[in-house]
């Protein structure tokens, strides 16, 4: 058995501070979730941040935007932050530094050069300009007490970099995400001999990429979906809707080259697909043929069947344009004839949304290609035979697998241990689980914190599971405001209570018997002493709380006003 910080650790007490020398890695986000990844690096009183983003919203969360991770510890620490490092550009690694750059904006931001390009233009929504260090592959950068060199990774949009962070303490690699893909669409590989050089010089603590550890084999090559896509082209009549992720750039590629060979133009749809694929081809990551790419409104003008249109939403996401679409509040009306290709991952928590997404879809009439049915995407990230390659080549004496939910950190040190690291050397944590490198060896030094911070609009804050529990009882049982008038000299109510229900399935004669029941706690209450009128408000609250449960099995939220009768 591994290390495993299990909930039998939550008690794990707050850590001891750092040993002289010692190096201390903590995981505010990314472990036990898959999104807000974020991990603080600690070293002769210096700090180093890798990657900073954010986790989307589950149905349970309804409201909420993004989660943020906490940035507590970091807070009255912003000064001795020497580095936020970005591995590669995509939201969960990405999406959270605007809100961290609020805090300090000076924090220097070191990544390749697609991923400063991706931040820069999101910061400057935030009208924010950042601090940038553009590093490649092979490159190093001394942030501090930290020499940190860039390794090639191979992944789901271009330019990732692992870092290694070379310190007194050991030298550490974390890979970001990443996957092995031989034929890549940009001949652009994960840098084997780099990963086994550090491992020749002894890789102390290896913290390698979860998500897909549980996936037998390796990840099928991204050429290999051509076939099917130039498919989804050879049979659709009339448009073509592609929806992937506005970041996946050898995805979109694919795309616009089978669009260009089938003699359709293509219009980007939505803001952060324009921005990321403008900033791509500037960059020269995209390829666009002459002339392929046209205005929307140009395609009014054009047949159906020369069509295509290349959006975002495909993860279901209420206000992307595919969502939008769906549910006809989108300019781009979709109909019979015409196809829609997801183009993209499953991200799991997202899978009833997607669905629903679907099935309006169809319901307009048109044909929906998606991995459920056709070969039209291939995962960013290695599977178990690649971790095991990597373990193999790097040879780490500790490690701490990331990026993932338990059943995909576990499986991943079930690899690490297969291939011959000690059990006691490769730790299961979560975030806030804070690991000492200290010697050599790694071990768990305490927990801090590390909660959820939802960002609600423009609100940012750390909402409490009440918070969220009264939305959820607002949404699936409504609410009900009741009145009263209250005599405090006679200690009654003068008149009945009277009920406005919001949102509340009412059932017959319930308002009568709901009267009865808020006057007989209220008499309950008095007949034990004097009650003013916030506590005669309290008692109403509390009768019909519990009547509601026990008579109708139902928690409506429930807000008393009462009213002095003078
Ligand atoms: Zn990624």
């Amino acid at each position: 058995m591994p290390n495993i910080a299990t909930k039998h650790s939550l008690d794990l007490k707050k850590p001891q501070p750092l040993k002289r020398g010692a190096l201390r890695v903590t995981p505010l986000g990314g472990l036990g979730d898959v999104g807000r990844n974020m991990t603080l690096f600690e070293h002769k009183g210096k700090l180093v941040v890798v990657d900073c983003g954010v986790l989307f919203p589950e149905e349970t969360q309804p409201g909420i935007d993004v989660i943020l991770p906490d940035f507590t510890p970091l807070r009255d620490r912003l000064k001795d932050v020497e580095a936020i490092v970005l591995t590669h550009g995509h939201e969960d690694h990405i999406g959270g530094v605007p809100y961290l750059l609020k805090e300090r904006p000076d924090i220097p931001l070191v990544g390749s050069k697609l991923t400063l390009a991706f931040i820069t233009a999101k910061l400057q929504e935030h009208k924010i300009t950042p601090i940038t260090h553009e590093v490649a592959a092979g490159d190093h950068h001394q942030a501090g007490p930290f020499d940190l060199e860039f390794v090639a990774v191979n992944h789901s949009i271009p330019d990732g970099l692992a870092v290694a962070l070379r310190t007194s303490a050991g030298l550490v690699l974390h890979t970001g995400d990443f996957k092995m893909d031989q034929f890549p669409m940009d001949k652009r590989i994960t840098d084997l001999n780099h990963f086994a050089r550090l491992g020749d010089e002894g890789v102390d603590l290896f913290m390698t990429d979860s998500t897909n550890a549980e996936v037998p084999g390796f990840t099928t090559a991204e050429k290999d979906l051509g076939a099917a896509i130039d498919r989804v082209f050879r049979e659709a009549p009339k448009r073509i809707v592609v929806s992937s992720f506005a970041s996946h750039v050898h995805r979109i590629q694919q795309v616009l080259d089978t669009a260009h060979k089938h003699g359709r133009k293509v219009a980007f749809v939505g803001r952060s697909m324009v921005r990321n694929m403008g900033i791509a081809s500037d960059l020269g990551y995209l390829n666009i043929p002459k002339g392929l790419v046209v205005d929307l409104k140009q395609l009014s003008k054009m047949q159906d069947n020369k069509i295509v249109l290349i959006c975002t939403g495909s993860q279901g996401e209420p206000m992307a344009a595919l969502s939008r679409m769906a549910n006809r509040e989108h300019i781009i009306k979709v109909g019979e004839g015409d196809t829609i290709l997801l183009a993209s991952s499953l991200i799991p928590g997202n899978e009833n949304a997607i669905y629903g997404v679907i099935n309006s879809l169809i319901r307009w009439g048109a044909t929906v290609v998606h991995k459920g049915n056709a070969k039209v995407h291939v995962s960013g990230h290695a599977s178990a035979g690649e971790l095991t390659y990597c373990y193999n080549i790097v040879k780490p004496k500790n490690v701490l697998p990331v990026h993932g939910e338990w059943r995909h950190l576990t499986a991943n040190a079930d690899l690490a241990i297969a291939t011959g690291v000690p059990e006691d050397r490769v730790l299961v944590v979560e975030d806030g689980v804070v690991v000492d490198l200290d010697r050599g060896r790694a071990s768990i030094a305490g927990r801090i914190p590390a909660p959820y911070v939802f960002v609600d609009g423009a609100t940012i804050g750390v909402a409490t599971e009440d918070a969220l529990k009264d939305r959820l009882s607002l949404a699936e049982e409504g609410h009900i405001t009741v009145l009263g008038i209250y005599d405090l000299a006679t200690q009654k109510l003068v008149e009945p209570v009277e009920f406005i229900p919001r949102g509340f399935v009412e059932a017959v004669g319930w308002e009568d018997q709901a009267e009865d029941v808020a006057a007989k706690a209220l008499e309950q209450a008095t007949a034990r002493g004097h009650v003013d009128g916030e506590a005669a408000e309290r008692a109403i609250e509390d009768g019909l709380s519990r009547w509601f449960f026990r008579r109708h099995r139902r928690t409506p939220v429930i807000t008393t006003v009462v009213i002095d009768a003078d």
